[in-house]
């Protein structure tokens, strides 16, 4: 046996990574408009602590593979760091990393009481078996469950991984204690602590910061208001489904195989059922074979990118002609992409803002595990607006004072909450 046990691409450096500068880049521009602490800064750069796991599983030929996983906190100044575990062929430490610093701003933007995190197994989930999906989850949780906990450090689901996962992640964990502790994980299934409303929060924030940027820019939301949607998980799938109930018409929607384009408007429901049974949107009667990359510059009013990070770039940017951009995936779009959209004058609903639905209402989901005490539907929802809705109109009036766009307007939103807490809280030693 010869070569590298850990591939490169899987440990790699962070300021060298697109994603993870990116992101740095874009702190550093919204720092210097709000004049952020240098000190604060060089602290936010890099995470706090970080975890590398080799996840063996026995597979069903019998063989033992062994998985590269992560578990990133970037900060906890706040409160218990929170974020997702990603199962995804393409996930290193950078890439987590960056997603943790991320998640660091939004829990900051939206005003929870909690810090930064993320994880992931480099793994492809749609070839694996039910029972090896456990296995790597149950050994991923033993590995990472020194750094987890309800008052450490709370997983959630995220792209590859769903609510069962996060049952046997919350499972394993209590095994430890012999009592269940369900304030481990979120996203987890009603029956086990979960919280109603979870399931489609995100694409329900979605939907929510759409509805305000359309009130700012005099935009009516109707069956003329045509979307577009990549990937359609959790955050697509929802954002598209509660979009057309507001009465917009989703034109197009896609998953990694490529997508479906119908100017009338997509069946979702019966797509839903096609998906269901095919495991792919490829083939679906219901409208015309359209590219990822196509969906991206297709003639609509409203684009969500909802699948990976890094996919509006320098060079798809200047043929994108939707009015607005929501951010259902975390870092769809790169910085030089960014500049070209602000001067093309299309108005882009950042990540940290247009998808923190998700964390909104895992952060109720935790509360009402700790509380025992659980609240009907109408309630979390209500709250989520309340929340998000507000985060909203904090940043749209810093980038209508300030001239920034929205991402650098949200950032610098969320660093001037969080770099107080850090300044009260000081450097220790
Ligand atoms: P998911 O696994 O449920 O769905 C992902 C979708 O993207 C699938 O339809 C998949 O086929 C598609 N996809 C994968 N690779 C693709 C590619 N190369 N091109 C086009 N489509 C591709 O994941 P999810 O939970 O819906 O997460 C989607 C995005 O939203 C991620 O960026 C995630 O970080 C972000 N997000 C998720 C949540 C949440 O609560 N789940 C919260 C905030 C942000």
């Amino acid at each position: 046996m010869s070569g590298p046990l850990v591939s490169d691409d899987v440990i790699v450096g962070w300021e060298t990574h697109p994603f993870y500068s990116g992101v740095l880049k874009a702190m550093e521009k919204a720092g210097t408009a709000i004049q952020l602490d240098r000190n604060v800064y060089n602290r936010l750069a890099k995470p706090k602590r970080v975890l590398y796991v080799s996840v063996p599983v026995r597979m069903d030929d019998g063989t033992i593979q062994v998985f590269d996983g992560f578990r990133v906190q970037h900060n906890t100044t706040l409160g218990p760091a929170k974020g997702g575990i990603r199962y995804h062929v393409d996930v290193n430490l950078a890439e987590t990393s960056a997603l943790a610093m991320l998640m660091t701003l939004k829990n900051s933007l939206v005003g929870l009481p909690l810090g930064g995190a993320k994880g992931g197994v480099r793994c492809d989930p749609n070839k694996m078996s039910r029972r090896e999906k456990q296995a790597l989850t149950r050994r991923y949780t033993s590995e990472i469950s020194m750094l987890i906990g309800p008052e450490k450090d709370i997983p959630a689901p995220d792209i590859g991984t769903d609510a069962q996962t996060m049952a046997w992640l919350m499972d394993t964990y209590s095994t430890q204690f012999g009592h269940a502790v369900p304030g481990v994980v979120t996203g987890k299934p009603i029956e086990i602590g979960g919280s109603l409303g979870r399931v489609d929060a995100t694409g329900r924030g979605v939907v929510y910061t759409i509805i305000e940027a359309a009130k700012r820019l005099k935009m009516d939301l109707s069956d003329k208001t045509r979307v577009a949607v990549q990937g359609f998980g959790n955050v697509g799938y929802h954002s598209a489904k509660i979009l057309s109930s507001v009465g917009c018409t989703i034109v197009a929607v896609s998953d990694v195989s490529g997508g479906i384009y119908n100017p009338k408007g997509v069946n979702l429901e019966e797509l839903r059922a096609y998906i269901a049974k095919n495991r792919t949107v490829k083939d679906f009667p219901g409208g015309d074979f359209v590219s990822n990359e196509d969906l991206l510059e297709l003639d609509v009013d409203i684009l969500i990118p909802a699948a990976l990070s890094g996919q509006i770039t320098e060079k798809n940017a200047s043929k994108i002609k939707c009015k607005i951009i929501a951010e259902g995936a975390n870092g769809p779009t790169t910085p030089e992409a960014d500049k070209i959209l602000f001067d093309k004058g299309i108005f882009t609903i950042p990540d940290i803002l247009a998808n923190s639905g998700g964390v909104i209402v895992s952060y109720f989901e935790w509360v009402q595990g700790l509380q025992k005490f659980f609240w009907s539907e109408k309630e979390v929802n209500n709250k989520l607006w309340e929340i998000i809705s507000n985060a909203f109109n904090r940043v749209y009036d810093f980038h209508t004072a300030s001239k920034l766009d929205m991402r650098h307007s949200a950032i610098a939103v969320s660093l001037e909450h969080l770099s107080k807490a850090m300044l009260y809280r000081g450097f220790f030693p």
